[in-house]
């Protein structure tokens, strides 16, 4: 009897859930933190007069919630800046399977989930910024390449627990295996200019600060710098230049990772959520992206700005992206035991 009661009022519950669901919503758990995202969420609240309701918080700290909120969670989309962290949330079952082709036809293809769990927003990759001063380009070669003794003391990165570091070494236990990993990891370590602090940009200011030559960071933050209204963080981005690592005929490409979009299990607004993909995959808001983020476009009619084009084009890791999450965690034990703080 109590047993029918609880159904009862779960029942009654529920309905009165969904009487609620406001069909002018769409519910985003975001790792994204940038005005650019601010700007589009407003231009699609305009076009289609539904209203983006955002949360923001690390992957795992949103993943969790998700799972804690389960049927209740009001969330519709989970965005991420790493593939990884989608892999994980498809994994843990929040995700449910999309018609990516439907949604839109112009993604290009090797940037498309396998399982068809997630759809990617945009690109970026893991390059080396360098002092052309002090740096031949000559020099430079492949990730596998900065644990060679000439670059002792030279190089700049953020610490291991930091997830697009975290997302490089997964990429290399893919493709090397964990003992080539671990000892990557290490000598590595060894060519380090300083102990691991600070982010992205604050590496590429070491360089210009001549701590040392050469940083591992995401291509983006060298448009952001470059292009920044700060007089002082525009000179540090022009005084670097970028680096893609293993592009020669024999290498693999350089190592990129998505930020990427999934539809979540229970979400409550599905066709709000499926509007919003569209949207934001759309020519519109990837030239928008590119253009003030400076990541890659992940919609093959739109073309990489013009700032970052001047890069010049270059090969990527064909890797399975999904890799950078099953691969994580091994990934992540590796770093707990190399010397890489
Ligand atoms: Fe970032």
């Amino acid at each position: 009897m109590k047993k029918i009661i609880i159904f009862l009022v779960s029942i009654v519950l529920f309905g009165c859930q969904h009487k609620q669901v406001d069909n002018k919503i769409v519910n985003i758990y975001s790792k994204r933190h940038y005005q650019v995202d601010k700007d589009l969420f407003k231009k699609f609240e305009e076009e289609h007069n539904i209203k983006v309701n955002i949360v923001k918080a690390n992957s795992d700290e949103l993943i969790e919630r998700i799972k804690t909120e389960g049927k209740n969670c009001p969330a519709d989309l989970l965005i991420t800046v790493d593939a990884g962290k989608l892999y994980k949330a498809a994994n843990e079952n929040l995700l449910t399977k999309i018609n990516t082709k439907e949604i839109n036809a112009d993604i290009k293809e090797e940037l498309l989930d396998k399982n068809s769990f997630w759809l990617p927003i945009t690109y970026r990759a893991r390059i080396i910024a360098y002092n052309p001063k002090k740096v031949n380009i000559d020099e430079l070669s492949t990730y596998e390449d900065l644990t060679n003794e000439k670059w002792k003391n030279r190089i700049l990165v953020r610490t291991s627990s930091n997830a697009y570091n975290q997302a490089l070494l997964s990429s290399l236990v893919a493709h090397h295996g964990e003992e080539f990993a671990l000892k990557w990891s290490n000598n590595l370590v060894d060519n380090f200019a300083r102990e691991p602090k600070g982010n992205d940009r604050d590496q590429v200011r070491a360089i210009v600060a001549n701590i040392s030559d050469i940083a591992i960071v995401n291509s983006y933050y060298i448009g952001l710098l470059q292009s920044s209204s700060d007089s002082l963080d525009k000179k540090t981005g022009e005084s670097v230049k970028v680096f893609f690592p293993n592009q020669a005929k024999n290498e693999r490409g350089t190592h990129i990772n998505i930020s990427g979009v999934g539809l979540l299990k229970n979400s409550p607004n599905k066709d709000n959520a499926l509007k919003f993909m569209k949207f934001i995959t759309s020519e519109y808001a990837q030239e928008y992206y590119t253009n003030n983020s400076f990541e890659y476009p992940v919609n093959k009619n739109v073309k990489p700005s013009a700032l970052i084009a001047k890069w010049g084009d270059f090969k990527i890791d064909h890797l399975d992206l999904n890799e950078l999450g099953i691969k994580r965690k091994k990934a992540v034990e590796i770093f707990e035991k190399s010397r890489w703080n």
